[in-house]
């Protein structure tokens, strides 16, 4: 799948919004990711789960297992380790540190590919990248459907990610589409 290919699948499934918005940070932006709702079909999960292990095996050797944080990075995980014939775990808040838990286990010495929907700063990509580490596996490759850093985000590990965007955010009082007169929306609420 080429950049525009996902692109136009994001934006017909509502998961990808082009306008004026109010982020949950309180930053203004002109585009709104919602990758649940790329993901709402499953042959779509699918199809980018597949795509994105085919760029993964393109920067990192066959992995023993993908895993992910969850909520967000779960059904991602799940494609990816479906199409390259491996297990799927995911990462879970405990505490605030993300944990394995409900029995999943990683082997010393297993190898993985970390996946998430989006990356922005890495945050959480870097918190599973731990996890896998700590418990003695190795991290092949990083991989996400988005990354909305521009490319920027380093993780340390070979990365990839269908589609790259370079996503500017202002402060309210900053926003050069306030200031044209638009009035920002909070998606997902009605008003
Ligand atoms: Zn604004």
């Amino acid at each position: 799948m080429t950049q525009d290919e996902v692109l136009s699948m994001f934006k017909q499934s509502g998961a990808l919004l082009e306008g004026h918005f109010v982020l949950t940070s309180g930053l203004h932006s002109d585009r709104y990711l919602q990758c649940a709702l790329v993901l709402e079909r499953p042959e779509q999960a699918a199809a980018l789960g597949a795509a994105l292990a085919a760029r993964l095996r393109e920067i990192g050797e066959a992995p023993d297992f993908v895993i992910a944080p969850a909520l967000g990075g779960i059904l991602v995980a799940h494609e990816v380790a479906r199409a390259a014939g491996v297990r799927a775990l995911f990462a879970e808040r405990q505490d605030g540190a993300l944990t394995l838990r409900r029995g999943f286990r990683i082997r010393p010495g297993e190898k993985a590919f970390v996946v998430e929907d989006v990356v922005t700063t890495g945050g959480s990509t870097r918190e599973t990248m731990a996890v896998v580490t700590g418990a003695g596996g190795i991290v092949v490759a990083a991989g996400s459907l988005i990354d909305r850093s521009g490319g920027k985000t380093d993780l340390g590990v070979p990365r990839t990610a269908l589609a790259v965007l370079d996503v500017p955010t202002y402060a309210a009082e900053e926003c050069p589409l306030c200031k044209a007169g638009s009035r920002a929306i909070k998606p997902g609420s009605r008003s």
